[in-house]
C-alpha cells in the first residue's frame, strides 16, 4: 500500500519541489510498520544505488532518449564537460525528448533532463539546474529519499534483508521507484542545500553562480510563482534571497 500522503505526492502535477515534505511522517510510517531505527540507518548504500540503477534503466525504457549525436544529447554533453566524475561519485546525463520542463536525479548518479527545460533556458540555466541536481545527489537527498521509500512500502519492505540489502524488486517497483524520483518532494531545506550546492559547483567550474537565480526567475516568467519546476516549494523569493546570500559567501 502506498501511504496516503506519498501518494498525494505522486499524483501532484508538480514535480520535483511540488509537494511538502512532512518529515515526521515517514519516520512514523516505518515505526508503524515495525522496522526499526537501526535497520533503518543501516540500509547498505550500495544496495540502494544499485537499486537506483535498475529503476534509472527501467525510466530509460519508458522515456524516449535523445540519441548519442542528437542536437539535445550534444548540447547536453557540452553542458556536463567535467560533471560526468564530480565530487568522488559518477554521473549519467541524457536527455528526454519531452515537453515537459523538468529534470531529475537518482541516488546512483542518474541526472535526466527534459527537452523541454533545455527549450526553456539558455545554456548558463540549464547547467544551474543540473547542479542543483548533482547536489540533491551529493547531499544524499535522492539516496535518503529513496531509502524512506523502500523502508515505508510494505511490498519494499519485504524485500529488504536484514543485513540492509535490498532483494529482487519487480519491474512495476522499479517503475514505481523512478516514478517518485521524477516526482521527487524534497524538503524546503534540502530544495535550499541544493541551490547553494549549485551556486558553490556553479563558480567553482567558473561559471556566474546566478545563473541559478536566473533559471528561478526563467520558471516563474513561464509558470508563475504558484506552480511548475523549482518553483512552488519553497518560494521563489526565498529561494532567490537564499541563492543571493550564498554568492555573497562565495
Ligand atoms: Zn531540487
Amino acid at each position: 500500500m502506498v501511504p496516503r500522503k506519498l501518494l498525494l505526492c505522486l499524483l501532484a502535477v508538480l514535480t520535483f519541489s511540488g509537494c511538502a515534505a512532512d518529515d515526521g511522517f515517514n519516520k512514523e510510517t516505518a515505526i508503524s510498520l515495525g522496522v526499526g531505527v537501526l535497520q533503518a540507518t543501516t540500509l547498505d548504500e550500495k544496495s540502494v544505488k544499485q537499486t537506483a540503477s535498475l529503476a534509472s534503466e527501467k525510466m530509460d525504457r519508458k522515456h524516449k532518449v535523445a540519441p548519442d549525436g542528437s542536437p539535445y544529447a550534444t548540447r547536453l554533453r557540452n553542458l556536463t564537460q567535467g560533471l560526468r566524475n564530480y565530487g568522488g561519485q559518477n554521473f549519467d546525463f541524457k536527455v528526454y525528448l519531452e515537453e515537459e520542463v523538468n529534470a531529475f536525479a537518482m541516488a546512483d548518479g542518474t541526472v535526466r533532463v527534459y527537452s523541454g527545460l533545455m527549450d526553456a533556458m539558455p545554456d548558463d540555466q540549464v547547467l544551474a539546474v543540473i547542479c542543483h541536481e548533482i547536489g540533491h545527489v551529493q547531499l544524499k537527498h535522492t539516496y535518503d529519499q529513496m531509502k524512506e521509500m523502500i523502508l515505508t512500502d510494505t511490498a519494499f519492505k519485504a524485500a529488504v534483508s536484514v543485513g540492509g540489502t535490498i532483494g529482487a524488486l519487480t519491474s512495476s517497483q522499479l517503475g514505481k521507484l523512478g516514478q517518485a524520483a521524477v516526482n521527487a518532494h524534497f524538503s524546503r531545506d534540502d530544495e535550499l542545500e541544493a541551490d547553494n550546492f549549485a551556486v558553490r559547483t556553479l563558480n567553482d567550474l567558473g561559471h556566474d553562480p546566478y545563473a541559478m537565480l536566473r533559471a528561478i526567475e526563467t520558471l516563474q516568467a513561464r509558470f508563475g510563482s504558484g506552480g511548475g519546476f523549482l518553483s512552488s516549494h519553497p518560494a521563489n523569493e526565498k529561494r532567490i534571497d537564499n541563492i543571493k546570500k550564498a554568492a555573497a559567501r562565495l
